[in-house]
């Protein structure tokens, strides 16, 4: 999946674009074969079901764990965060990357050994 996304209201771009969340997101999407979990479409985004905010998305168990994973599509995502909650969905040349390392991007990584574990896991648990 190439597209990537953020939300708005607060800061959480360096998560979204760090090599762990796409690799997460797209184990995640992968084991649900990008089908939107709530109505069957094609999925393109990989929802938190307990959302982020700047405090758990540096919660490697909140922010990279299955468990707190759903496919949804665009239509679904929207629904689900209300209609007023932009997502902006940046292609590969998007202005993404001239996103700076927010303080909580920093902090996450200081998560590194939780996150090696989850990843590990997930991982293992692939067929
Ligand atoms: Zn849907
Ligand atoms: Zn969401």
């Amino acid at each position: 999946m190439k597209s990537r996304y953020s939300f708005k209201d607060y800061d959480n771009k360096a998560f979204y674009n760090s090599a762990a969340w796409q690799r997460v997101s797209s184990a995640y999407m992968n084991s649900r074969s990008y089908i939107c979990e709530r109505c069957g479409k094609p999925a393109v985004i990989c929802h938190h079901k307990k959302w982020l905010n700047g405090e758990n998305v540096k919660d490697p168990y909140v922010a990279l764990s299955f468990e707190n994973l759903e496919a949804l599509c665009l239509e679904c995502h929207n629904i689900e965060h209300g209609l007023n909650h932009s997502v902006a969905i940046f292609d590969e040349d998007g202005d993404i990357s001239r996103v700076r390392e927010s303080q909580e991007a920093k902090e996450f990584k200081k998560n590194q050994e939780q996150i090696e574990n989850l990843l590990r896991g997930i991982e293992s648990r692939k067929e």
